[in-house]
């Protein structure tokens, strides 16, 4: 379906950003279009004005600052793939990009773009949920700083209010965690029915899983065995939803296989 006419802006800096979304009722921010563009062929977005990132290439930067890698919201999956800071920093990012989608998506798509969304199939929200991100979002009256836990409010709803922009998602470096991602897929690259990120530290066991909920349900089992893992999913009294690709109760269980296969890769990496 053909795109219904709207006004283009291709701003050069997060302040020309800012003040074209703040400044015009229906503008939205242009990323990768991986999603956004779907959506406006499907006439489920109509956005009015269509402020396009980018150009704005401080928002591509990847970044250490002492213990905490910092990604700009603009960095693509292929980008984060190929970087050293990730790679020393939190590798698990690198590797779960690098299962989403095709080349194409990967080439396009963002890590801003990708929570933005807060698409429940996506595999960025529980990742980052696990890993205790932060996100730094900017707007007129300033910035701020959400963690990961407050991010995700909804499905394609976030803590980024109108007019606002990500700027930036930073993740905690490794230091002695270990961290394991899985996922079950429709077909090999495809879509999440399930997925489930783990974090390991030396006090706390943090499983978020996705695709049960409209945002990522966090689970902190008390030991890293099997058996605790599942009784913490079974505890959480997940209520995911049903489709052509999952029964609900085939999701439930689909949670815990996830979950056990996330964190017994984190223990073997932890070892
Ligand atoms: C064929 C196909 C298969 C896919 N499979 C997967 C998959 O398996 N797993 C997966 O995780 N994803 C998948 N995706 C989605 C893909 O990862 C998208 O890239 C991602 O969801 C959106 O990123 P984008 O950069 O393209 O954002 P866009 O589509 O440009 O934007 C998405 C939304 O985020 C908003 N936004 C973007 N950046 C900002 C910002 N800095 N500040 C405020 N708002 C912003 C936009 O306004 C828009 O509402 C797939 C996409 C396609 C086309």
């Amino acid at each position: 379906m053909l795109l219904r006419e709207v006004e283009y802006a291709r701003p050069g800096s997060v302040a020309e950003a800012i003040q074209l979304l703040a400044g015009h009722e229906g503008a939205r921010a242009l990323a990768g279009g991986q999603t956004l563009v779907n959506v406006m062929k499907a006439r489920a977005a109509s956005p009015d004005v269509l402020v396009d990132l980018s150009r704005v290439e401080e928002l591509r930067t990847i970044s250490v600052s002492g213990d905490t890698l910092v990604l700009g919201a603009m960095a693509t999956y292929t980008q984060i793939m190929g970087s050293s800071e990730v790679e020393v920093s939190r590798p698990i990012l690198g590797e779960v990009v690098a299962q989403i989608a095709d080349v194409q998506v990967r080439n396009r798509g963002t890590i801003g773009g990708n929570v933005c969304s807060s698409d429940p199939t996506n595999h960025l929200p529980p990742l980052l949920v696990a890993l205790d991100a932060s996100f730094t979002i900017r707007g007129t009256g300033g910035e701020r700083t959400v963690a990961a836990s407050d991010f995700f409010l909804g499905v394609y709803l976030t803590a980024v209010a109108e007019g606002e922009l990500l700027l930036s998602v930073s993740v905690p470096a490794s230091g002695n965690a270990a961290d394991g991602f899985a996922a079950v897929t429709i077909g090999r690259d495809g879509t999440c029915i399930v997925s489930a990120a783990a974090c390991l530290d030396d006090d706390a066991t943090r499983v978020a899983i996705g695709c049960v909920d409209a945002v990522p349900v966090l689970v902190q089992p008390e030991r890293s065995d099997p058996e605790s893992i599942r009784g913490a999913v079974t505890a959480a009294a997940l209520d995911p939803p049903a489709d052509v690709h999952a029964s609900a109760d085939y999701r439930r269980h689909l949670a815990e296989v996830c979950a056990v296969r996330a964190v017994q890769q984190a223990s073997e990496r932890g070892r």
